[in-house]
């Protein structure tokens, strides 16, 4: 599928669109039984209530369900030994324990795991595990949204149209998936846990979905569960201005912007948000985002795109812009997908960018292939999907399918240099 918006060539003025879109009305998640667990400590003590718990044992039976849920793994309160039969019983009549549902795994020769997930009613999201090499450690990148409503030119998922909100319980539900997946239950940080860190890069615009990823972080983020800290959390952002403090105080994670151009000009046909929320608003904002220190540093976001943000001149200018904010710089290899109108850099233009912001004394990583391919390329599982469903109806994607595939058939594009590792937090 391919966006009327991306599809013409070049970045003629004449293709920017009338009006920015914004987040989703009318288009809500359906909420229909209350999913056990994308519910923070009062929304669990408040179910527990409407079951009868009575007020002196909300603690005591919150933190058997969350042991069970978040530290074991339980799929049903039928598994809930320890908890009342009759409390299960109760519970169990307006609550579930939901999982996405694993519609396509593709399993990569360095470890990467990309999933195409099910939700409950039918829409597709896709997840992506990237190991650290030799360190049995790991990070999961999550979607926030079937899809995005926005339209940033360089990106597949804002091609999708089908696009709604995740419950908290959805963006949850794709780490308990992964964590089936992978085995990773009765680990707490530091015991051979594999899923370590999260990064909300995957499908959609996070801060369009503000509510419901806050409530999904407090719970990744609770002690009693998930227990990730909260600089192990890294949310990235196209740079909804207003909801960006609330990341700092309700969060409290990292913080990521996808800046991507150093003018106004070329950010507004770029990535649309911008025309609503200009460049001198949003590092504003980021100057203003109230965890900033040297220690939790803005991670600036920067997509090389070939003749079109990659000059020297956009280097310094970047440089320039976030002067004063303690920052390190991403540069992403742009990820070519079918009907993109842009090339990655060269990568001796890609080292020339670099070497300018590193000499003004900002790391700037580029993102390794795999993690930066899998992340950039969100999106394409998604779509490839739906083409298939489209032409063989009767094909039966359902069950699990893995493999061992080529970096490049998972990410539908050439490996480029060896560059560091993906740096995260
Ligand atoms: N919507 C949020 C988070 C998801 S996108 C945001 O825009 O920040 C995660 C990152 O991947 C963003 O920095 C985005 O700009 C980048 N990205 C999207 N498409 C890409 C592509 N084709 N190649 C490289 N990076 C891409
Ligand atoms: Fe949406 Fe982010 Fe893609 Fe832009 S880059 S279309 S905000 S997912």
């Amino acid at each position: 599928m391919v966006n009327p918006d991306v599809a013409s060539p070049g970045l003629s003025a004449d293709t920017t669109v009338a009006s920015v879109p914004g987040p989703l009305a009318g288009t809500r998640a359906p909420e229909p039984v209350a999913d056990l667990t994308g519910m923070r400590r009062n929304d669990l003590a408040a179910a527990l209530s409407r079951a009868g718990v009575p007020k002196s044992e909300l603690d005591l039976r919150g933190t058997q369900i969350r042991t069970w849920i978040y530290r074991k793994g339980a799929t049903s309160l039928n598994c809930a030994i320890g908890l009342p039969k009759a409390l299960r019983a109760r519970l169990g009549e307006s609550c579930t324990i939901g999982r996405p549902e694993i519609a396509r795994r593709q399993l990569s020769v360095d470890g990467t795991r990309k999933y195409l997930l099910r939700l409950g009613d039918g829409s597709l999201v896709e997840t992506v595990y990237i190991p650290e090499p030799d360190r049995g450690t790991g990070t999961l990148c999550l979607s926030s949204q079937v899809g995005c409503t926005l339209t940033c030119r360089f990106c597949h998922t804002g091609t999708q149209r089908l696009v709604r909100n995740l419950t908290a319980a959805e963006i949850v539900g794709q780490l308990l998936v992964a964590r089936d997946d992978l085995g990773d239950w009765n680990t707490l940080p530091g015991t051979g846990r594999r899923i370590t860190n999260v990064v909300l890069m995957g499908m959609g615009e996070p801060l369009f979905n503000t509510d419901a990823v806050i409530r999904a972080m407090q719970v990744v983020r609770d002690h009693e569960g998930i227990a990730i800290s909260r600089r192990k959390i890294t949310l990235s952002t196209s740079g909804v201005v207003p909801e960006i403090a609330r990341v700092g105080t309700e969060i409290g994670c990292m913080l990521a912007i996808s800046l991507h151009a150093t003018t106004d000009a070329l950010r507004d046909r770029l990535i649309p948000i911008n025309r609503k929320y200009p460049l001198a608003e949003l590092l504003q904002a980021c100057r203003d985002y109230p965890r900033l220190s040297n220690a939790e540093r803005i991670i600036f976001e920067y997509v090389m795109l070939k003749g079109v943000n990659d000059s020297d001149d956009d280097a310094r200018r970047l440089i320039a812009l976030i002067d004063g904010i303690p920052a390190k710089v991403n540069l992403i290899p742009f990820n070519p997908w079918p009907g993109a109108e842009f090339e990655c850099s060269d990568p001796d233009r890609l080292r020339r960018f670099g070497d300018i912001i590193n000499r003004a004394g900002y790391s700037s990583p580029v993102r390794t292939p795999r993690g930066a391919d899998i992340l950039a390329a969100c999106g394409q599982l998604r779509s490839d999907s739906l083409r298939r469903g489209r032409r063989t109806l009767r094909e039966s994607p359902d069950s699990p399918m893995s493999g061992s595939l080529s970096r490049s058939e998972i990410h539908g594009r050439r490996d480029t240099s060896a560059v560091p590792t993906l740096n995260r937090s």
